[in-house]
């Protein structure tokens, strides 16, 4: 595919294409769907950093990026029910953030997305109920005050129903004028008079022999970003580059839990990532986080600080023997000036104590206030995945208010798997995850004409379907505003 990024017009010296596209991943794939419906024959590019199609398909392991993005490629069940844009949760939002879809606009753009994927040969059945061991385990959660966080009706797109429904689309697409530029990361982005220009760097696959020959600089009349969940931070320093407002969002914050896989089978025996969460006190929420069954805990970089990832493993037969779990606390914006705050400095204080390395602390010791010695983790039933992590203590870095949820939190897990309130259930720290807001208009134009955000990187979706209805709205956004360019200069 990278051979074919023809389709530019002359500006001077300039490659100028009318809308280009950060992100091949659900949201970007049906910008450009959208956009090339409402304005055929537009000159669209669609930039990613990973690999093409083809070449995706014959890797042994899985990046999260390349066309199809992370979910329609890695995942597939396509949640139907009803949301609102950007996702909200129930706690405090900055005022700027308002929703731009919901209610009955919201499905029937779901429902748009649902029948091009049917048309496009993803013909999965439709399951209107959470099956039985599903609806048993929101029921039980909810007895105990947890709320189980699901969406049905749903559709599980089988991996053959994926490849085709991906494979047609862009079949679908490269008519129409879309072309495709993959293992190209889009590194900057500046205004440079009415457009916007795009500095490229090539990313060569590991078995590439000749690096693909691509221009350095592209430029754009109207531009999407659309980079996905690992792409957050970059699409805020591009969004500020350009101009665009910008919301900062409470840091959530929190530690990630191993406990024996045994502990947590009978709910990741039912789906291997259960969301759980209740609201707590003070304006935040309490949530489970990225479950890794037989999974361990990975220490990784992320927002310029070292934080507790985990790592799921997918086959059965080779799982470990520890889950791990994120418990995270999710303030709002007015919990985080109150009871939550000093939340977002866990992260710098547990890296100085402990630097190039996580913490790990027994359960049983956070709560009588010791740090864990080396003879204790030694000793410790739960034998840390983590094995460069240094047993300390993490209990005096949060704020008081997350030991009480925590703890409160917990004692309900408790009652759905029996354990893991044990004293050797295994703590490490720090966890953390970050999130920017992007004030958009409806159709999510940011507030730097011209220049569009969409999908899971904006914070306005979790989601394949999520994800799709913002590129809907990006795609006829931009199609909008590359007519009234239009408009503006035949007059
Ligand atoms: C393993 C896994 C399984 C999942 N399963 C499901 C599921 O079953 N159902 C569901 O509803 N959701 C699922 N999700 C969530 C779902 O993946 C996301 O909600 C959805 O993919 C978001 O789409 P997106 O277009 O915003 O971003 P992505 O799909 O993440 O696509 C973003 C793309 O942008 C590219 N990119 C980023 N930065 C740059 C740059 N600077 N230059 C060039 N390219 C760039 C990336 O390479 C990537 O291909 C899953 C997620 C993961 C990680």
């Amino acid at each position: 595919m990278n051979s074919a990024i023809g389709a530019w017009s002359h500006d001077g010296e300039r490659r100028v294409y009318d809308s280009v596209i950060v992100g091949a991943g659900v949201s970007g794939l049906l910008a450009a769907y959208e956009l090339l419906r409402l304005r055929p024959g537009a000159r669209v590019l669609l930039i990613d950093a990973g690999l093409p199609l083809e070449r995706r398909r014959k890797q042994a392991t899985s990046p999260t990026g390349g066309y199809g993005g992370a979910g329609l490629f890695l995942g597939g069940r396509l949640y139907l029910g009803a949301a609102t844009l950007p996702v909200t949760a129930p706690v405090t939002a900055p005022v700027e953030l308002r929703p731009v879809i919901s209610g009955e606009a919201y499905l029937r753009r779901a429902n748009e997305v649902d029948g091009l994927l049917q048309d496009l040969g993803a013909q999965a059945k439709w399951q209107p109920q959470p099956p039985e061991p599903l609806a048993q385990a929101i029921a039980r959660a909810a007895l105990v005050g947890i709320e189980y966080v699901t969406s049905y009706p749903s559709r599980l797109l089988s991996l053959e129903d994926k490849q085709v429904a991906l494979g047609a689309l862009r079949a679908r697409l490269e008519p129409q004028g879309a072309r495709f530029l993959m293992q190209e990361e889009v590194a900057e982005v500046a205004r440079e008079g009415a457009a916007y220009a795009l500095a490229l760097r090539a990313v060569p696959a590991a078995d590439d022999v000749t690096p693909p020959a691509v221009p350095a600089r592209l430029f754009a009349r109207t531009l999407l970003l659309a980079p996905g969940r690992y792409g957050t931070e970059w699409l805020r320093q591009a969004a500020l580059a350009l101009g665009a407002e910008v919301a900062a969002l409470p840091t959530t914050f929190g530690v990630r839990l191993e406990v024996h896989a045994a502990v947590y089978d009978s709910l990741t025996d039912v789906n291997p990532d259960p969301r759980l969460q209740m609201t707590v006190a003070g304006d935040a929420l309490l949530k489970t986080y990225a479950t890794c069954p037989g999974g361990v805990v990975a220490p990784t970089t992320r927002y310029g600080a070292l934080v507790a990832s985990g790592i799921p493993q997918l086959a059965r037969e080779r799982r470990g023997a520890t889950t791990t779990v994120a418990i995270l606390a999710q303030p709002g914006v007015e919990g985080a000036r109150g009871a939550w705050r000093g939340g977002e400095d866990c992260a710098r204080l547990l890296n100085m104590r402990a630097p190039g390395r996580l913490i790990v602390q027994r359960l049983g010791d956070a709560r009588r206030q010791q740090a864990t010695t080396m003879q204790a983790l030694a000793a410790n039933s739960v034998q840390p995945s983590d094995p460069t992590a240094q047993p300390d203590a993490l209990h005096d870095a949060y704020p008081d208010a997350f030991w009480a949820a925590f703890e409160q939190f917990l004692q309900r897990l408790d009652q759905l798997m029996p354990g893991v309130t044990h004293d050797d259930t295994l703590l490490y720290g720090p966890a953390e995850e970050r999130f920017w807001g992007f004030p958009t208009d409806d159709l999510l134009q940011t507030t730097a004409p011209g220049l569009f955000v969409a999908g899971d990187g904006a914070g306005q979706s979790q989601g394949i379907i999520q994800a799709s209805v913002a590129g809907l709205l990006a795609g006829e956004g931009m199609a909008r505003a590359l007519a009234s360019e239009t408009t503006h200069r035949a007059q």
